[in-house]
């Protein structure tokens, strides 16, 4: 049984139609599939019509950008996480005004981020907008595909690597909502709260010193739900600290691929996946919106 818990369509970052990507699940050997497309539902109905069709079963989840305020060496900072939330109401008034909010501010980031581009390369915002299908939301991908495009960049993750990286000089920061208040709300609308790739892309040799034990520990108070520990972007050190917590704090863990497509990015469809029991868990905490198993 392959239970994959995280996948984008063309209503965010991913490259192929919610549709493609569940009749690619089913190649894969895939049998229960989440999509969860950055900060939008709209993905879920066509999802629902081709598992159905295909056999497989869809989870409803939406991957909601949210941001951590921490204190470093003196300094308050923002860290990006992406809180994934599986079965809330899609309904629910709050959330979906904070999701609308996160969608507007991811694409006025976008706009900011093509200013700075555009001074050094000839790209354009409508050329961005030609990445997109109408009414996706946005990120870096659409300027990679843009980059690519123009043929500065031969793929997205070279983009990613360079041009587009934190470190790049062309990167803003998308002030999007605080990670406690997204927590709060996923629960309101009856949604599981799971951090996405928790500490992704830190460095495999991270010192157990640097974990941030307490600022998970609140974020557990404040009704974090569990950890996406198997993820190709968690380090091992991490995971073994994330399955301590996790243990600790009776929570859920996952494992997802994060498609985003052949195209998107290199994470395959059920390369990492959930155990059942932990899916029940999954299934039998959330009451916003019913699974179709
Ligand atoms: P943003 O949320 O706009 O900062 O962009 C980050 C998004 O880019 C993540 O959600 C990933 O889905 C995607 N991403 C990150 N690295 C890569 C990569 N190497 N190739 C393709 N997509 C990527
Ligand atoms: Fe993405
Ligand atoms: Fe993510
Ligand atoms: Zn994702």
């Amino acid at each position: 049984m392959i239970i994959d818990l995280h996948s984008h369509s063309t209503r965010s970052d991913g490259k192929e139609s919610p549709t493609e990507v569940f009749e690619r699940a089913a190649l894969a050997g895939v049998n229960i599939l989440a999509l969860t497309d950055h900060d939008t539902t709209s993905g879920w109905d066509e999802a629902a019509t081709a598992a159905q069709r295909l056999g497989l079963g869809f989870v409803p989840g939406i991957e909601v950008t949210t941001r951590a305020k921490v204190q470093r060496e003196g300094h308050t900072r923002f860290i990006s996480v992406h809180m994934l939330a599986y079965l809330p109401d899609p309904k629910h008034a709050a959330l979906s005004s904070v999701l609308g909010d996160s969608v507007a501010i991811r694409e006025t980031r976008a706009r900011a981020m093509v200013d700075l581009l555009a001074k050094d390369f000839d790209i354009t915002w409508d050329l961005v907008l030609e990445q997109l299908t109408e009414g996706a939301t946005i990120g870096r991908p659409a300027l990679a595909d843009a980059l690519v495009a123009l043929g500065v960049v031969s793929h997205r993750s070279e983009a990613f690597e360079s041009i587009l990286s934190k470190h790049g000089g062309y990167y803003i920061p998308a002030e999007t909502a605080d990670v406690f208040d997204a927590i709060t709300l996923i629960r309101e609308a009856g949604g599981v709260p799971i951090i996405a790739h928790p500490l992704g892309g830190a460095p495999d040799n991270l010192d157990r010193g640097d974990l941030p034990q307490e600022h998970f520990e609140k974020l557990i108070a404040g009704g974090l739900a569990g950890f996406e520990v198997y993820h190709r972007e968690v380090p091992q050190v991490a995971r073994e600290w994330l399955l301590g917590l996790a243990d600790k704090h009776d929570l859920i863990v996952t494992g997802s691929s994060d498609y985003h497509g052949e195209h998107g990015k290199p994470n395959r469809l059920g390369e990492n996946s959930t155990t059942p029991e932990m899916f029940e868990r999954i299934l039998s905490l959330g009451s916003g919106v019913e699974a179709q198993i």
